[in-house]
Order: structure tokens, then sequence, then C-alpha cells
């Protein structure tokens, strides 16, 4: 019989972040709402203000470091949480980081564009690259890739971190080892869960986490927040990754047309721009607990996961998956500073 998680720890792991992450209640909340709210806090996983990435870069970079490395690319948008993790990663590990940022959000000033993870991907002393379209992930992927050649003929050794599908998702794996470290967490507080609520932007968190619980038997549903394309969009890409990941780890694919579920009713006006519900999320974490939420991610899929909550019995139990997204806030502090 096949190990239900294949060969994953069988891949090269460079150690990044601060892990297990806590896994705490929100009893404010959970008060006001009469449901019993609690929090993963991957925005807590130690590198650079933390976030969901550090888990995916631990096998992309575990990889860079075994073809031995020297520089490492990405593309994102202007404030990439991705793009400043890799930075961070890259200067830990003792790389060079050259990074694509793409216009992916209309109508913004001098704040997007110089603070937040802008000023950190300063910071961290990548080199920076602008590419003028924001929803062209194959362009993106392809001038990436002319700067890596460039870099080879150059005698350097290049590792891009592709955005676009069509490549193993590595960084998906690190959130089939997340729903490993959730499940061992759950158990040895005896705590359990109706269901699971988490930003589902490219798809590796979300794909990575339902396959791991799926595989390791769990059943708990398990719903993905649009945060940059329509649930109808969405859903075929979340179904191909956990394909992928069956495929590169030699396990069975354990998710079902049924496990992979999207709710797409906060994503208006799109992606990294605010809407009202996502303010008001925003400042309840912020007003009632003391959590800091982001404007483009963890703001929207909490505004989701408030608005599920309700529609779930009294007592209810939900868990969201903060995934981080922090430095981002500086960048809107415009859209954020007069509250709800
Ligand atoms: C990238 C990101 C997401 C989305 O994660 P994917 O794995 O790309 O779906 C969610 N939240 C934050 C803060 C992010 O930076």
């Amino acid at each position: 019989m096949t190990a239900p998680l294949g060969r994953l720890d069988s891949f090269p792991r460079a150690a990044l972040g601060h892990l297990p992450t806590p896994l705490e209640a929100l009893p404010n909340l959970s008060a006001d709402l009469g449901r019993q709210l609690f929090v993963k806090r991957d925005d807590c996983s130690g590198l650079a203000l933390g976030g969901n990435k550090v888990r995916q870069l631990e096998f992309y970079l575990g990889e860079a470091l075994a073809q031995r490395a020297d520089t490492v690319l990405i593309t994102g948008a202007v404030q990439s949480n991705f793009v400043r993790l890799a930075a961070a990663a890259a200067c830990k590990l003792g790389l060079a980081c050259e990074v694509q940022l793409e216009e992916r959000v209309p109508g913004k000033g001098e704040t997007y564009r110089r603070s937040g993870n802008v000023l950190l991907d300063r910071m961290f002393g990548a080199r920076i690259h602008s590419y003028p379209e924001g929803e062209d992930e194959a362009g993106a992927d392809r001038r990436i890739n002319e700067i890596a050649e460039a870099l080879r003929a150059e005698g350097r050794r290049p590792y891009v971190i592709p955005l676009a599908p069509g490549h193993p998702p590595l960084g998906a794996l690190g959130y089939v080892a997340a729903a490993r470290e959730l499940l061992a967490q759950c158990a040895a507080a005896g705590l359990g869960f109706d269901e699971i609520v988490v930003a589902s932007g490219s798809g590796h968190t979300h794909a990575g986490l339902l396959f791991g619980l799926r595989a390791l038997g769990c059943a708990l549903p398990v719903t993905g927040i649009c945060v940059r394309r329509p649930a109808e969009v969405q859903r075929p890409r979340i179904e191909s990754r956990c394909r992928e990941i069956a495929e590169l780890i030699g396990a069975p694919n354990p998710v079902a047309a049924a496990d992979v579920v999207l709710d797409d009713q906060d994503l208006a006006p799109g992606y990294g721009r605010l809407n009202p519900a996502l303010r008001e999320a925003v400042a309840l974490a912020a007003r009632r607990e003391g959590l800091l939420l982001d404007p483009v991610y963890t703001g929207r899929s909490f505004a989701s996961l408030l608005r599920r909550a309700a529609a779930l019995a009294e007592g209810a139990r939900l868990l969201f998956l903060h995934t981080g997204g922090t430095p981002a806030i500086f960048a809107y502090q415009e859209d954020l500073g007069g509250g709800a």
C-alpha cells in the first residue's frame, strides 16, 4: 500500500519557518457571533513578517539549494507577499534575488508603489524589474525566464519560481505538510471543526491543505475564498492542482469534485481592491481581537468567514487559516486609515 502522503518527506526542504504555527481561539468575536471562531496563525510563520508563502518557499528553495542555484527569480503583484518572502528567504540562504512586479491593481498611488512589501523587497536588496500587465501569467513567466536566460549567459545559476499553472506545484506541498501539522494540533487539543476557511489565490494553499486533510482521512469541509478569480474559473485550477500534487508525491488523489468548495461572494470589485465587508472584517478583527488582517487576502477571506459563520447553527466551530499579508496594510494606508 502506498503511504497517503507518498514521497512528501523526501523532497528537499529549506528550513525557513517557525513551525508549528499557533492555533488560537478568538473569544471576543466568538461571544459576539454565537459561533466558535479559531485561527491558525500562519501570519506568524516566522520569516520576515510571515505568511503562507513561507511554507511554500521551504519546498521551492529546497529544490533551488539542491540544484546549487545562486539566484532566485520570482514574479508577482507590486504588493506581493510571495515576492517579499522569496527575497527574505534568499537573504537567509545566501542567494541573490531578482523580482518582477506586475501592474495588477489599477488606480494605486505612490504609497502602494513604495511602502509595505516593496519597501521590504528593497531592504532585502532584491533587484526589481517591472512588468506592465497584471493578468498575463504566461507572459510574466516568459519575461522572468528571459531574465534567467540572461543570468545564465553571465555564468550565474538562476532558479525560477513559476507563477502560471503547468509546473509541478511544489509550493502546495508546504500545505500538504501543514494539514498534518494541523491535525496533530487538533488531536492534542481535542478540537474539531465544522469548516475551515482559506483564501484561494494561486490555489497552492487551498489545494495543498485540502489534499493533505483528505489523504490523512479527515473529511473536514474546506472552503476556498476567491480572492482573484470567480469560482467557476478557480474550480478547475484547484482540481488540477490536486491531481498534480498526487503525481508529484506519488500518492493517490483523495480529493473528490465535491470536496472543492469555493465562495466568491466577496470578490467584487476584484483582486487587491476593497469592499465594505472587507473593511468591516479588518476593523472587527483589529478592534475585537487585536488581530491584523490585510486588505488583499485575509480581510476578504475573513469577511467571507463571518458571513458563512452567520449561516451556520449557533455554536458551530469555524477555523480561519490566517495566510498573512501584514505588510500590505501599510501600502493601503489611505484605504484603511479612516476605519470601517
Ligand atoms: C498568496 C497569498 C494568499 C493566497 O495563497 P495561494 O497559495 O496563492 O492561493 C493568501 N493570503 C496571503 C496573505 C497571500 O500572500
